[in-house]
């Protein structure tokens, strides 16, 4: 059930699907995300430097709201303003510490949208000259914690300051509600 009671429009999440943003959230030890990858954290969402790359566009971030919910369709007017406002600041400190000349936004539903983790969540690419961005594919793999953290870094640096104060040791986050709450 949607956080408004509706019935969610489109779910593809499995039973007993162990979210790995949910995971994070919980500050859980996992592979990847991990707690090291937080840039920001808001009443509503988070960022993190995404543990996936993308060959010319390194260090995009994804952010995701608190509240486990699988798609677009069905995440709450509020949830969506906390994750577009975060957006929007990750966007701006983006394009003041990578060096890049533009930023994109992408954001997938269900299988045939691109979708492969089911908790929403939206990408924020850096964007150099004739990157190809829409042309090509990820990496295979995670890259490792110690070449995401230059750009954990950067965004930190740069998103301190804003929204709530975070420190640079790093604790549980608050822990993620879920849709029925
Ligand atoms: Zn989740």
């Amino acid at each position: 059930m949607s956080a408004d009671g509706r019935r969610p429009l489109a779910v593809h999440e499995p039973a007993g699907y162990p979210c790995p943003f949910c995971a994070l959230l919980r500050g859980e030890p996992m592979t990847a995300p991990r707690l090291e990858d937080v840039v920001a954290e808001r009443e509503r969402a988070v960022a993190f430097i995404s543990p996936r790359w993308w060959a010319r566009n390194t260090g995009h971030v994804l952010v995701v709201p608190r509240t486990h919910i699988e798609n677009l369709y069905d995440v709450s007017s509020s949830d969506l303003h906390g994750v577009m406002d975060l957006v929007q600041e990750v966007a701006r400190a983006m394009r003041a510490t990578y060096g890049c000349s533009g930023v994109s936004t992408r954001q997938h539903n269900e299988p045939d949208g691109g979708q492969d983790v089911w908790h929403l969540h939206v990408h924020v690419f850096p964007r150099y000259p004739d990157d190809r961005l829409y042309e090509t594919e990820p990496l295979d793999g995670f890259v490792s914690v110690e070449e995401r953290a230059p750009f954990v870094q950067r965004l930190r640096s740069a998103l301190d300051g804003a929204g709530e104060a975070h420190g640079s040791a790093r604790g549980p986050l608050r822990p993620p509600v879920t849709a029925a709450e």
